[in-house]
């Protein structure tokens, strides 16, 4: 789930929350191990999810299974009752952006689906999304959601103690606007630990060398959301749903991300980088076993 972007302050108080004003909140080594855990369940969830995403189920089925799994893994499905967000997962299909309501509409051959889930376990939260297609899909949105997911995995590059937030956001601005797509803006990513949204923010843009400096045990929600059209979004009547202005479609990746010295831990990453979690091993149902 995203926080909300800079641009947009005050207009939806929906995703405002109390802030931690400009701290940044470390985390110790003990600390990072909790959200390993919460990052893993969540992960393997998220592995199942997509699994799950074929023609003909409807996405309100897919929320009440990540809810299940969620809870017998003895963790509470985070984004529920957030803000009165009413589901476990947010559902968002082809030109909605973020945010979407589980619903009883039917996935179609040719959607891309996105997907975002939080868990929190022992008090601490991850958080991850990624964008399914669904069937066969048409060339231009399967290379929208590959190269959304590059620009999550160049973000995660920058994420070495010394670098700066702005060249997180650049790395995932330069890489989609090459490929003529729009970055969203009204949405950031940001800071997670004991609470979901925790400073800093995120942003998927920005300029190499600034912004505040990145830190050893600092652990991020780094989450690029990448639309084939415009980059301007709106939110629908139901306060929730973010669709892109333009009806094109979007696609949308997320890892929960701890910084330590030796450099970028996918906290929510299942398998090897670059192999795709549809297809991993790890998705055999394990989850509860954590
Ligand atoms: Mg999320
Ligand atoms: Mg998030």
């Amino acid at each position: 789930m995203l926080a909300q972007g800079h641009r947009q302050a005050g207009r939806s108080i929906a995703l405002r929350e109390p802030r931690i004003h400009g701290m940044i909140i470390g985390k110790s080594k003990k600390e990072i191990e909790k959200m390993r855990a919460a990052g893993k369940l969540v992960g393997l969830v998220l592995c199942e999810l997509r699994e799950m995403a074929s023609p003909g189920i409807s996405t309100i089925e897919i929320d009440r299974a990540a809810e299940k799994m969620i809870r017998d893994a003895g963790a509470e499905p985070t984004f529920k009752g957030y803000r009165g967000f009413p589901y476990s997962i947010c559902a968002s299909v082809n030109e909605q952006v973020v945010h979407g309501f589980p619903s009883n509409y039917k996935l179609n051959e040719g959607d891309i689906f996105s997907i975002d889930c939080g868990a929190t376990l022992e008090g601490f939260v991850g958080d991850t999304a990624t964008t399914v297609p669904v069937g066969r899909v048409d060339e231009d949105w399967l290379k929208l959601i590959e190269v959304t997911e590059q620009c999550l995995e160049r973000a995660i590059e920058q994420c070495w103690p010394g670098k700066h937030l702005g060249d997180i956001g650049w790395a995932v601005q330069q890489h989609a606007e090459a490929h003529g797509y729009g970055v969203v803006r009204d949405y950031v990513g940001h800071g997670i630990g004991r609470r979901m949204h925790e400073d800093p923010q995120i942003p998927n843009y920005g300029k190499p060398g600034q912004g505040p400096r990145i830190k050893a045990g600092y652990i991020f929600a780094i989450e690029p959301m990448i639309n084939l059209g415009t980059h301007f979004t709106k939110v629908l009547s139901d306060g929730w749903t973010v669709v892109t202005l333009d009806g094109k479609p979007s696609a949308h990746a997320e890892h929960t991300i701890a910084i330590t010295e030796e450099g970028p831990q996918v906290l929510t990453r299942v398998g090897q980088k670059g192999e795709s979690e549809a297809k991993l091993a790890a998705c055999t149902g394990e989850v509860g076993q954590l």
